[in-house]
């Protein structure tokens, strides 16, 4: 695959197709400036294709989507074939005071590949190959556009190794999005978080300079270079290319199915589990209605779903630790085939489509938190969604566990309503501030791009000054991405007023 897939049709296309987001005054790019752009790569000024990069998977994107609106069109799409091009392009936009939005899969659910500000789109897609693997260390060299199946399938048909990334938009998604999103995979429990994967990274940043950081498996170096980057959500260089670790191919894969009288017996249940040296690939745990909803339960009971892979010695280790946890906190063994079905149907986004289509606000929120906290995020964040005019449902599951804490995923939904806005506002201010308020922080893997980073600023304190310090130091006309992560997106602060532009 060498293109993103839209996540909804536009609805009534007009021609040229409108925009939600204002234009600032003065807003252009030159004809003789779009010629330079176009004599360095694939240049594209076609009303379809900068309506289609004005827009990912953010549910409210989708939203208006129904309009027939895109939230914000580029002036140009440029897609480099090198980083030569990228460079030239982030020259260019550089000196001309240019944003410059990366945009790669478009599979990111907070806008964050929305250019706000318009001006280039610098699309990865065609920087898409697997450069090299050094078979005895097993590190993969790979260009940022890639999609999932097409890196996993050539690495392991080619190489008989896995990366073991499986985000659940694996298909819609790219190695440089999961880099810059610091997103997480369903595997995660056993294969790390993306910035455990990432071994190094080359970057060009705003003055054109090319960064390469990592490449060591450990070091005292000074701070982490890599880490700066990974989540950064193209505000701070784009990346061009990726060292990632990979593992052999599994032999054996076991799986598992549990059921509790309640959530709470399950978190204890994942947490004794891997304070015991559990990892098992997949260790999710359902709410009672999501069980029902997912997994056709009775409505009363959680399910907790387990799968590893890997050396037989490890796994069974591993299912026998689980087993032994589930038991010690009151666990009946469900049946394994609700581990069959959720592999089915894990990947399918047509629900979200469908209740788009249909008026419905419907969006997810994963945090991550301490142990100590999940009980009462579990409780708060469900309980403020509730108390939001026209909620019909919140439910959560914990998807990814660690030594110290989790991530809880909260799905939640509300009438369809003519303030559509304004109660889709409402309801992320309740959700976000329940989970912060019990001592999560904002976001898990999805990240924080437009529509979370306005919670950023009061969940990093004063660290928020820092990473503004870093913005400026690095990017000082702020060309890269403005107006995200909550960053300042100019000097005229009174625009951060409003909650997007
Ligand atoms: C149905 C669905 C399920 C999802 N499930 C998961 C999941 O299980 N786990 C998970 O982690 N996420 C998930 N996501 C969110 C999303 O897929 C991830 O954030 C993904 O990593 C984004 O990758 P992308 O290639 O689509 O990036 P895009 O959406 O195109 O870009 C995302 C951000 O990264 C920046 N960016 C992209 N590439 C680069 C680059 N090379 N250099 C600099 N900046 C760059 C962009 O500027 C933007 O800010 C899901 C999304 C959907 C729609």
């Amino acid at each position: 695959m060498t293109q993103a897939t839209d996540p909804i049709e536009f609805v009534g296309l007009a021609s040229p197709i409108q925009e939600r987001f204002a234009q600032q005054p003065n807003e252009t790019l030159s004809i003789s400036l779009i010629e330079e752009l176009a004599a360095i790569c694939d240049t594209s000024t076609d009303d379809q294709d900068l309506a289609d990069h004005g827009r990912d998977w953010w549910p409210l994107a989708m939203h208006w989507a129904m309009q027939g609106k895109t939230p914000r069109k580029p002036h140009a799409v440029c897609r480099p074939t090198s980083t030569e091009q990228v460079v030239s392009i982030v020259q260019l936009c550089n000196n001309n005071r240019i944003p410059l939005t990366v945009s790669a899969g478009r599979s990111g659910v907070c806008g964050a590949a929305i250019p706000v500000y318009g001006g280039v789109v610098l699309d990865t897609c065609l920087l898409a190959s697997i450069v090299s693997v050094d078979r005895i260390s097993g590190v993969i060299e790979v260009l940022p556009g890639m999609f999932g199946p097409d890196f996993e399938n050539e690495l392991r048909d080619m190489y008989g190794v896995t990366v073991g990334h499986f985000p659940q938009s694996f298909d819609i998604s790219t190695v440089g999005g999961w880099v810059a999103c610091r997103g997480a995979g369903q595997y995660s429990t056993r294969y790390g978080k993306i910035e455990d994967m990432v071994v190094g990274l080359e970057v060009v940043l705003a003055n054109g300079t090319v960064v390469r950081t990592g490449t060591a498996p450990a070091g005292a170096n000074g701070p982490d270079l890599t880490s700066l980057f990974v989540g950064s959500e193209g505000t701070l260089g784009v990346i061009t290319r990726v060292w990632l670790r990979s593992h052999p191919l599994p032999t054996t894969q076991q799986r598992a199915a549990y059921l509790f009288p309640s959530f709470v017996d399950g978190i204890n249940t994942c947490r004794t589990a891997v304070q015991h040296g559990a990892t098992p690939a997949v260790l999710r745990l359902y709410d009672a209605d999501e069980s029902k909803r997912s997994h056709g339960t009775d409505g009363k009971q959680c399910t907790l779903l387990v799968l590893d892979e890997g050396d037989e010695r490890i796994v069974s280790a591993t299912l026998s630790i689980v087993h032994d946890a589930a038991m010690a906190h009151g666990a009946q063994v469900g049946d394994v085939d609700l581990v069959e079905n959720w592999m089915h149907h894990r990947n399918n986004t047509s629900g979200l489509q469908e209740a788009t289509r249909r008026g419905f606000i419907v969006d997810t929120m994963e945090v991550a938190a301490q142990w100590s906290s999940l009980e009462a995020i579990f409780a708060n964040v469900r309980a403020s969604l509730m108390a939001v005019e026209g909620a019909l449902s919140a439910t959560c599951h914990l998807s990814h566990s660690y030594l110290d804490g989790a991530c809880l995923y909260f799905t939640f939904a509300a009438k369809p309503t003519p303030e559509f806005e304004e109660r889709y506002v409402q309801l992320w201010n309740a959700c976000q501030r329940a989970a912060l308020n019990a001592g999560a922080n904002v976001s898990h893997h999805h990240g924080a791009g437009l529509n979370r980073g306005r919670f950023l600023p009061e969940s990093l304190g004063a660290g928020m000054g820092v990473l503004q310090s870093i913005k400026n130091t690095l990017d000082p006309h702020n060309i890269f991405n403005p107006g995200k992560l909550g960053l300042n997106p100019d000097s005229d602060t009174t625009k951060r007023n409003s909650v997007w532009p």
